[in-house]
């Protein structure tokens, strides 16, 4: 005798929602110029955009590190972005930079996560 298993239903997932198109706000636009990219890892596109901001320290010393992703307006991939600048020694600035591709199926999966996120390009954001 065959066993059944009853079918559950697949819950809905939550749309993404619709890819944003205002201005950057002042807080957006520094972590843009805290990037070290000024285009897309994936096409020639200027237009970054922060989609979340994991951690940061010291935004105004000579030694500032963040992780972040950025989304790209134009092709809707981005990057990931593990930043580490020490520019203490004014003479010699140490750049340690990785930065990761992501496609735009798996920028749209993070936006959907995001969704319940009210500050997603917050470091402080406790949710
Ligand atoms: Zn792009």
């Amino acid at each position: 005798m065959e066993k059944s298993f009853p079918q559950r239903a697949k819950p809905a997932r939550p749309e993404a929602p619709p890819w944003p198109t205002s201005e950057l706000t002042q807080e957006e636009k520094h972590l843009v110029s805290a990037s070290t990219r000024a285009r897309c890892l994936l096409c020639p596109s200027p237009r970054l955009r922060p989609l979340i901001l994991l951690a940061r320290d010291n935004p105004v010393s000579y030694v500032y590190s963040h992780d972040a992703i950025f989304a790209c307006d134009d092709c809707q991939g981005g990057y990931a972005e593990k930043r580490r600048r020490d520019s203490f020694d004014w003479e010699e600035v140490h750049d340690q930079d990785e930065h990761h591709p992501l496609d735009a199926a798996s920028i749209a999966q993070l936006r959907q996560c995001l969704t319940g996120c009210p500050s997603p390009t917050s470091e402080l954001c406790q949710c």
